[in-house]
């Protein structure tokens, strides 16, 4: 993506020469080395119709240095100075080492040297500091690192100053925990930064030093007491690890071979909540959800994790059978039972014998069919069709609805008595589009699972590619996302990256553009201008009306009513024109009598009349 150009990196000069590099220094970085502060500034984007910022894949907030200098002052206040320092250490740590993964992930192909460069960037685009990198130097086979680097203006110095003026110590706490966390996560083994002079005890900048732990002797123990973690800690999941275990793993069913039930957004964490809750009992459970958020793979996950997990999982879709076959589909048929039953067999309820038995899209059930459902719930037997005997059966029913069940009840199309008896454990199941945080972890898994699937071994997405699948509503949910990605992963080049038209082929609408960084810090909604845009491809629809989200789909969103939402234009016109009436007509194209009119019937006329 950014190699493309005629700028030719360090990794691509080992690349020619043949080897990786795994030693090198600050001195033999080309000034221009990828990815450049731009490169970054553009993995940052904002969703704002949504009420998100990424990084990359990451969810950012934006929160302005006063708070982050209140929460400092109410740590402080009430843990201390050493342990507030020990908490802001690790914070900044753990951010540092996620920048790292960000870095590797994004620009796998760059070397270390670069990596190890792009951190005072990061620092520099997540707005802690200015960095000025004096120099450094590496060999990570020999865990040897040294640098030297100037922060100008610390973010941190300056909140520090302000509540507690001068300070006898260094006091940018974060941002050392940040430069070690980034720093000791490439090398894999600790490097830890140490602010020689400090702005806070009024130097003028900021110089810090790093060095390996052993390197430090005795000094690296005040850090060490800090809890930095003196081990790397495990990278999140991305495209090559999504399937290796992890601490730091999302909440994941293992359902090997039928995909993921995987989320870490806090929708996704209730409904797993409940899901291991009622797993171990033998409870109905009904599963409430639009079409494709994944009702089948979990009625699965609670199959594998309750105790009749050796027996067998037979999944129905009650749509999908014709309203004449589904009675002998669920409970069988017995020799003789009408022309053409020349051989008895079991239907899925005794299939499922022992085991779970899902039943979804339940609502297309015939009332003959749900009659014989209840009767089997209720006397745990059943009886085929033309059959005289009862069978008992030990089936765990599991269903799943995307219509309101209540609705169907209401409309008599479904059976009351069954109904209650299904929703004893309901368990609702979000859109994907409430659960967006999940998107970046869905889409490493559905990358890595469809390039093993087809032999493919596509690198990425291209950034607006990611920009696009982390604003798109998807309809079709889950599904969905799994369909334009194994498109994606089919289409695009070997070794390539994944654009958007590899993935939006099939009339899905386009996804709005969401708003990224410029190189002179503004905010545009336009096509990226990196050099990974493919020159066969339209840019992305930018209408002024779609840019942030469509208003007038944020206006049917809000509720009101026209009568409010009249008033409310009305009234911020009028502010606008200063109150003056005949010039808020004219903008608004109302003729003024008309404009007076329904601000009298608003009740906006008389109150300005009233000189309120
Ligand atoms: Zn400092």
């Amino acid at each position: 993506m950014t190699d493309t150009g005629d700028r030719i990196s360090l990794a691509e000069a080992s690349r020619q020469s043949g080897k990786v590099m795994q030693r090198g220094s600050s001195d033999d970085l080309p000034k221009t080395a990828s990815p450049t502060l731009q490169d970054l500034a553009e993995c940052l984007f904002f969703t704002l119709g949504d009420g998100r910022i990424w990084l990359n894949d990451r969810r950012m907030l934006l929160i302005d240095l006063a708070s982050v200098g209140h929460l400092r002052r109410e740590l402080i206040d009430a843990l201390g100075i050493e342990r507030a320092r020990a908490l802001f250490t690790r914070i900044g740590y753990a951010q540092g080492a996620r920048d790292a993964d960000l870095v590797r992930q994004r620009w796998p192909n760059e070397d270390l040297a670069s990596a190890f460069a792009t951190g005072p960037r990061m620092h520099m685009l997540e707005g802690f500091v200015k960095v000025t990198t004096r120099r450094f130097e590496f060999d990570k086979e020999r865990g040897h690192y040294l640098g030297e680097f100037l922060w100008h203006d610390s973010a941190e110095a300056s909140e520090h100053l302000a509540a507690y003026g001068v300070a006898s110590d260094p006091v940018c706490w974060m941002q050392t925990g940040y430069a070690t966390g980034y720093t000791s996560r490439l090398l894999g083994k600790t490097v830890l930064f140490r602010e020689i002079e400090c702005r806070g005890m009024g130097a003028a900048q900021c110089r810090c030093v790093a060095k390996s732990a052993e390197a430090w002797g005795d000094e690296a123990s005040d850090l060490a007491a800090l809890g930095v973690a003196w081990s790397a800690p495990p990278p999140r999941p991305s495209a090559e690890t999504a399937g290796a275990p992890s601490p730091t793993a999302p909440a994941t069913t293992a359902t090997p071979g039928h995909g993921p039930v995987i989320g870490l957004s806090a929708s996704f964490i209730a409904a797993r909540h409940l899901l291991e809750r009622v797993a171990t009992t033998r409870a109905t459970v009904l599963f409430v959800g639009e079409s494709g958020v994944g009702k089948e793979l979990f009625a699965r996950s609670l199959h594998d994790l309750s105790p009749r997990r050796d027996g067998p999982f037979i999944a129905v879709n009650c749509a999908a059978i014709p309203d004449t076959l589904v009675e002998s589909e669920l409970f069988g048929v017995d020799k003789g039972a009408f022309t053409g039953a020349v051989a008895s067999r079991p239907g899925r309820f005794e299939r499922a014998s022992g085991g779970t038995l899902f039943l979804d899209e339940i609502a297309s059930l015939t009332l003959v069919a749900q009659g014989k459902l209840l009767r089997v719930l209720q006397q745990r037997e059943l009886e085929r069709v033309g059959g005289a005997r009862n069978i008992p059966v030990d089936v765990r029913v599991v269903a799943a609805t995307n219509v309101d069940l209540r609705d169907e009840v209401k409309a008599g199309r479904f059976r009351e008595d069954l109904f209650f008896r299904l929703n004893v454990f309901p368990v609702t199941l979000p859109p994907l589009r409430e659960r967006r945080d999940d998107i970046p972890l869905l889409m490493d898994h559905f990358l890595a699972f469809y390039s093993r699937e087809h032999g493919r071994s596509p690198r990425g997405f291209t950034r607006r590619a990611t920009e696009a699948l982390l604003n798109y509503r998807y309809p079709g949910n889950i599904r969905e996302m799994q369909n334009l990605i194994e498109r994606g992963v089919v289409h695009a080049p070997d070794d390539g990256l994944i654009d958007i038209i590899h993935m939006f082929r099939d009339g899905e609408t386009m996804p709005q553009s969401a708003f990224t960084l410029l190189a002179d810090g503004r905010l545009s909604s336009g096509p990226p201008p990196a050099d990974d845009r493919p020159s066969s491809d339209q840019p992305p629809a930018e209408d002024a009306e779609r840019r942030g989200g469509d208003p007038v789909d944020a206006l049917v969103d809000s509720g009101s009513s026209l009568t409010e939402l009249e008033g409310r234009l009305f009234a911020a016109a009028l502010q606008r024109h200063k109150g003056n009436v005949a010039a808020t007509a004219r903008a608004l194209g109302l003729t003024r009598p008309t404009l007076e009119y329904r601000l009298r019937k608003l009740g906006l006329y008389g109150a300005r009349d009233g000189g309120e």
